[in-house]
């Protein structure tokens, strides 16, 4: 099979008229509207990728004993596609999304889909749905590309054919009110990933394991998880769907750090791509291990003076406050400090065209 495949493309022949669109995308919220179209490719074993087709969203017809149902060989990726001023719409680093996807795939058993054929996918998607791209500052089209088992039958054991997916959802600006810092509950009981599991593959069962977990947050009257090393509960991971970074002292002379890639946690775009937004800025960046006691020590001597998750969905968000079960404090004073704020601008303006894209990190559909 070579790795560019014609997507057929057989679209609606009832298009949704401009102002039923319109209303559809007013104030979308997340994950809740959905584009007129999706792009499914089949996969099975000995015939690997065929079938490939652009076609009105709809529902699935799944059998009780799809295999995914039942063992979970479930991969997702996120990523967003941005209406630029002269109407051009771009996405951002697809292919590490699709190396990431590749990397998902190898872990849970299932067979790899070319980059290329992935990205096609997202272009062919995008552009059919073009009128979906919101233009209004922080709005974007948040595209979801997924993979799940089709076998039917209740052996546990890799499917033997796969259906790979992409569908597409405007999205809000998540901070509708400017920037909010969040404030977050270590979890001490429950662990996301241990060494050797699955914490670094963007697997389905990773996110149904962290919702008790994200309910014990709430309780605590915190709007996120931060996820502990499951071995010692000591040394800081990252957030329930974002990386996490710290920052030392303050002006051109701060230091950034963020958690080594341990294979526990997720490997951000957005973490990877403000490594090197931080580097080029000056800041002297590390990846590295920080402990629960060097974070509230730190906080408290004020030699860390901000911290900040970062993710695909809200960019980059200030954590203000930490709780655990014995200890809680303020970071910095609460709000979203200079460097979060810099680095923030930095990365959006380079997505929505605003500064120039030095690293080559768009892709125009
Ligand atoms: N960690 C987890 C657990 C996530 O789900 C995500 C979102 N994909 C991230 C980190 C951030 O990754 P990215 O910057 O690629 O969105």
């Amino acid at each position: 099979m070579t790795t560019s495949m014609t997507i057929d493309l057989k679209p609606t022949a009832t298009p949704l008229s401009d102002d039923e669109r319109a209303a559809r995308m007013t104030n979308p919220g997340f994950g809740r509207v959905f584009t007129e179209h999706m792009v499914t490719i089949r996969w099975s074993e000995g015939r690997g990728w065929h079938d490939a087709q652009l076609t009105p969203y709809a529902s699935l017809d799944i059998d009780p004993a799809n295999m995914t149902l039942h063992y979970g060989q479930s991969i997702f990726e996120g990523l967003k596609a941005y209406r630029h001023a002269d109407g051009s719409i771009v996405t951002f680093r697809p292919e590490e999304n699709a190396k990431r996807f590749q990397a998902s795939a190898r872990r849970l058993a299932m067979p790899e889909i070319p980059v290329e054929l992935f990205v096609e996918a997202c272009d062919a998607l995008v552009k059919q749905d073009r009128a979906w791209v919101p233009g209004a500052e922080e709005q974007s089209l948040y595209l979801r590309p997924f993979m799940f088992a089709t076998e039917v039958g209740l052996g546990v054991r890799p499917s033997n054919e796969f259906l790979f997916m992409v569908i597409a959802s405007p999205a809000g600006a998540y901070f509708a009110g400017g920037v909010k810092p969040v404030s977050v509950w270590l979890s001490k009981e429950y662990v996301r990933a241990a060494p050797g599991g699955t914490g670094a593959a963007k697997c389905a069962g990773n996110y149904a394991a962290s919702l008790v977990a994200q309910a014990q947050a709430a309780e605590q009257g915190c709007d996120q998880v931060v996820w502990l090393d499951a071995n010692e509960r000591r040394w800081i991971e990252e957030m329930g769907g974002m990386n996490l970074y710290f920052v030392q002292g303050s002006g051109p002379g701060a230091r950034i750090l963020t958690p080594s890639l341990t294979g526990s946690l997720l490997p951000g775009i957005t973490r990877a791509s403000l490594l090197r937004l931080a580097e080029d800025r000056g800041y002297a960046v590390e990846e590295g291990k920080i402990s629960v006691e060097d974070w509230q020590a730190g906080t408290a001597d004020g030699s860390i003076t901000e911290v900040f998750a970062c993710g695909t969905a809200a960019v980059i968000t200030p954590v203000g406050s930490v709780k655990s079960t014995d200890a809680s404090w303020t970071v910095g004073d609460g709000g979203a400090g200079p460097v979060t704020m810099e680095l923030r601008k930095a990365l959006t303006d380079i997505q929505t065209g605003n500064a120039a894209d030095t690293h080559d990190w768009l892709h125009k559909i």
